[in-house]
């Protein structure tokens, strides 16, 4: 059997791990010149569907619990397990509180513990919550080095291709374009998200630290040698233009409000990816013109592909199988919530 898979993302190389080490021969396109220049580019690479679930359905935590397993076994040593530390300015503990009350699997940190877990955060927070079952991961890396895995492993690669090309001889064609579909795809929508990165030796941080707040909630996850991700914006907009002046001046007060050194760092890179969405902001995997596609990753590429690429592929060499994700079974025949074009 011969698969095509449209988009190089985190979706598209998910999905073609999982055929690749069933033994089916994969090609995927790109109209990009290389991986990673979609969302999956953009992403904090965080694995946190604890977290998450602080603003996603209960399928967000059950499908992406086994995030860190799938990103271990496919790229050993990527995966940094030292969970998530969430922390809010004494003014807003009440956000802290509400945090913890539509959250799981976390512990209260008091100022002692939260200087034990990072001393760079020593007297600055009263509480925190720890979340230690999280992990993450750098994505750009991570994409890289699925890439290489991927040519290992003897699927093929074209970059540059034509938007609209047809795609003759191959048994299945799966559609991972990720923002690509919008305006194409029924309901679906894009998530502007605004990031950057900030470079400094003053701060130390071993795990994301999110940052709660009532207007600007941040996270910054380290990528080591003193760089940071500070993310991220999520404005309901498919512009991926270049990052506001506006969102760029929260997102540093934001940093400086997490560590003053922030506010010396060098800022090296801002960045703007299009989260793609549907209106539930679950993912989909749904069979349209004789085409798979996925899509809807929303906030959770890293998180979920795992589990969506496992589904494609049980999809595509047992047609008709039932899913093993029963929520998204559900999703699927739920005529209210169901797939639709
Ligand atoms: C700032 C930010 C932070 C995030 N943080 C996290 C996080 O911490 N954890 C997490 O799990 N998720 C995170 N996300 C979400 C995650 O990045 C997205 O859900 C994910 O990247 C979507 O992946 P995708 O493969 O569907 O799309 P993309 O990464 O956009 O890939 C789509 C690919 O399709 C290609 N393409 C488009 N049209 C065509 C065509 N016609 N033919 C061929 N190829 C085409 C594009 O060039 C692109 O390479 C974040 C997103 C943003 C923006």
């Amino acid at each position: 059997m011969r698969v095509l898979i449209k988009g190089a993302g985190v979706a598209g190389l998910a999905v073609a791990h999982e055929l690749a080490v069933s033994g089916i021969k994969v090609e995927i396109v790109d109209t990009a010149s290389g991986v990673g220049t979609g969302a999956s580019g953009f992403a904090g690479g965080m694995l946190a569907p604890w977290c998450e679930r602080e603003s996603a359905p209960e399928t967000v935590l059950t499908l992406g619990r086994r995030a860190a397993d799938w990103w271990d076994a496919a790229l050993p040593g990527q995966v940094v397990r030292r969970g998530t530390l969430v922390v809010a300015p004494a003014r807003d503990g009440a956000e802290l509180r509400r945090f913890a009350s539509r959250t799981s699997g976390f512990e209260w940190l008091d100022e002692a513990g939260i200087a034990s877990l990072e001393p760079a955060l020593a007297g600055r927070f009263r509480q925190a919550l720890f979340f230690c079952k999280e992990a993450y991961l750098d994505p750009r890396a991570a994409l890289t080095g699925l890439h290489r895995k991927l040519l290992g492993e003897g699927v093929s690669f074209r970059f540059g291709a034509e938007q609209d090309e047809e795609h003759p001889g191959f048994d299945r064609i799966v559609d991972c374009t990720g923002h690509g579909r919008i305006n194409l795809t029924k309901d679906l929508r894009g998530v502007r998200g605004e990031m950057l990165y900030l470079q400094t030796p003053e701060v130390t941080l071993s795990r994301p630290v999110r940052l709660l707040h009532p207007r600007i909630p941040l996270y910054i996850v380290p990528r080591g040698n003193g760089l940071f991700m500070v993310g991220a914006t999520m404005i309901e907009s498919a512009d991926d233009g270049p990052i506001t002046a506006r969102s760029l001046m929260e997102l540093l007060n934001a940093a400086y409000a997490l560590h003053p050194a922030f506010g010396e760092a060098q800022l090296v890179e801002t960045g703007t990816g299009v989260r793609p969405a549907f209106p539930d902001n679950l993912p989909r995997v749904f069979e349209s013109d004789g085409r798979i596609f996925v899509n809807g990753f929303y906030r959770h590429g890293f998180l979920l592909a795992p589990a969506m690429a496992q589904e494609v592929a049980e999809h595509i060499q047992t047609p008709g199988m039932s899913t093993a994700y029963p929520t998204l079974k559900t999703l699927r025949h739920n005529p209210r919530e169901g797939v639709r074009l």
